[in-house]
This record gives structure tokens, C-alpha cells and sequence, in this order.
């Protein structure tokens, strides 16, 4: 049985103050819960006082992306070594923004990929088919590259720890949810592609969410499907009624 995972993407929103309320607030009401990781991943500026308030609760924190080399003369970077340092146990990597917007491709996440396990992080590996792939009928073939070039070097073991993030940029912020029998099929694929990549075990044990427009209605029939293992949440993580609500239903 993988244990299901609901990671929330806070992206570029709230101050300081309202991170912690948030925390706060979760960190009173979440349940103890043997069954599901609860995680969010705050913007880099408040990982170390959030991360200090939610040693030894359920709360779990994250980052939203990481440069691929421990130090060096890289302004405004934030890298894997500090993460480590921090406790922090994940990280998301390759999302689609930054992808879109700072030029990410899948050789800088791939480098990004490795540099986590080698710091004893987590990678949260995005990955997903943009509208004209989907209409192309393109879209299991762009996502199965996707892993294929993010996992290249990454041993079974690794790999076997690591959770993938299915999410078409078309439902990203849109209100548009891919159905939960379309976002199945497309994780499916995902750990046929792990199969073939690695084995059977490592396929079966992998984590992978699907994320775009995953709110508290529809969580439940998403998580209903077989390969569907948790969720990313952008919008609807940034509320805690709304987060927790979301970790109960999983
Ligand atoms: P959304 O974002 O839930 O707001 O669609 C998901 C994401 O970008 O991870």
C-alpha cells in the first residue's frame, strides 16, 4: 500500500504573518494520521521558520524548487545543501512555471532530480502535457519523455522514494480538472514508463499525484482511482479550512 500524499503549492502568496496563522491553525486541527503525508511548500524566505514550527507535528514542509549545486555565485538561488541543513524533507522540482517562466527543461530538472537525492531530499518530480499536446493526441508520449529524461541516472532504490506529479498545464489554475479516469490513465502510464525504466517493485512503490484544480470536492473521486496517489494543490491550499479538509479526505 503507498501512502496517499497531499502537498500543498503555496507559489508566490502570502506574507509572512499569514504563513504563520496558517500553520498555526493546521497545526491545531490536522489529524495524527498514520495514512497520508501532509505537506506545503512555502515560498523559500519562510522554509526555516516554518519548518521550526512544525518539528514534531504531522505537518510536513517543502520547498517549490532548488538550484542543482550545493554553493556558489548564484544570486538569488537557494540550494540543495541549505534545504538539507533545514530538515526540509521535500522538494518540488520541474513544475510547469518554471518551466514556462525560467527556463527549466528537463536536463536542468533531471540535474535538479539528482542533486535532491544526493542531499537527502525528496524530489516532487512535475511533469505534464501542455493543451495543443493533449489535442494532439500526444499527451502519454510528452509525460513518459518527461520521466524518462527527469529519472536518467537515478538508481531503483531512489527512485522507489521519489513522487511524481502528474499535472496538465491546461488544468493548472484554470478550473479545469483533467477526470479522475483521465488523470488515472496518464498515472498509469507513468509507472508502466517506471516499469520499464526500472522494475515491477520500484513501479508499484512510487508515489504519483495529480495536480490542476484539486479542491476538497473533488479530491475523493481523484484519490478513488488506482494510480492516483495523492494530490498537488496550488489555489486550494492556500486556505487551512480548506487544506484540512482535504487531509481528511485522503
Ligand atoms: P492549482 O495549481 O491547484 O491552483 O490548479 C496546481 C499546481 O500548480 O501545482
Amino acid at each position: 500500500m503507498r501512502k496517499r500524499i497531499i502537498a500543498g503549492n503555496w507559489k508566490m502568496y502570502k506574507t509572512m504573518e499569514e504563513a504563520k496563522q496558517f500553520v498555526t491553525e493546521v497545526n491545531e486541527r490536522l489529524p495524527q494520521s498514520e495514512q497520508v503525508d501532509a505537506v506545503v511548500c512555502p515560498p523559500s524566505l519562510y522554509l526555516a521558520a516554518l519548518q521550526s514550527m512544525t518539528e514534531g507535528r504531522s505537518l510536513q514542509i517543502g520547498a517549490q524548487t532548488m538550484h542543482d549545486v550545493a554553493e556558489g555565485a548564484f544570486t538569488g538561488e537557494v540550494s540543495p545543501k541549505m534545504l538539507s541543513a533545514l530538515h526540509i524533507p521535500y522538494v518540488i522540482l520541474g513544475h510547469s512555471e518554471r518551466r514556462q517562466y525560467f527556463n527549466e527543461t528537463d536536463e536542468t530538472v533531471n540535474k535538479k532530480v539528482l542533486a535532491a537525492f544526493a542531499n537527502q531530499l525528496t524530489p516532487i518530480v512535475c511533469v505534464g502535457e501542455s493543451l495543443a499536446e493533449r489535442e494532439a493526441e500526444k499527451t502519454v508520449e510528452t509525460v513518459a519523455l518527461q520521466v524518462q529524461k527527469a529519472f536518467e541516472g537515478v538508481t531503483a532504490e531512489q527512485a522507489k522514494n521519489a513522487i511524481i506529479a502528474y499535472e496538465p498545464i491546461w488544468a493548472i489554475g484554470t478550473g479545469k480538472t483533467a477526470t479522475a479516469e483521465d488523470a488515472n490513465i496518464v498515472c498509469e502510464a507513468i509507472r508502466v514508463e517506471i516499469d520499464h525504466l526500472y522494475d515491477e517493485q520500484t513501479a508499484a512503490a512510487i508515489r504519483i499525484q495529480y495536480g490542476g484544480s484539486v479542491k476538497p470536492g473533488n479530491l475523493g473521486e481523484l484519490l478513488s482511482m488506482e494510480h492516483i496517489d495523492g494530490a498537488l494543490v496550488g489555489g486550494a491550499s492556500l486556505e487551512a479550512d480548506s487544506f484540512v479538509k482535504m487531509i481528511e479526505v485522503a
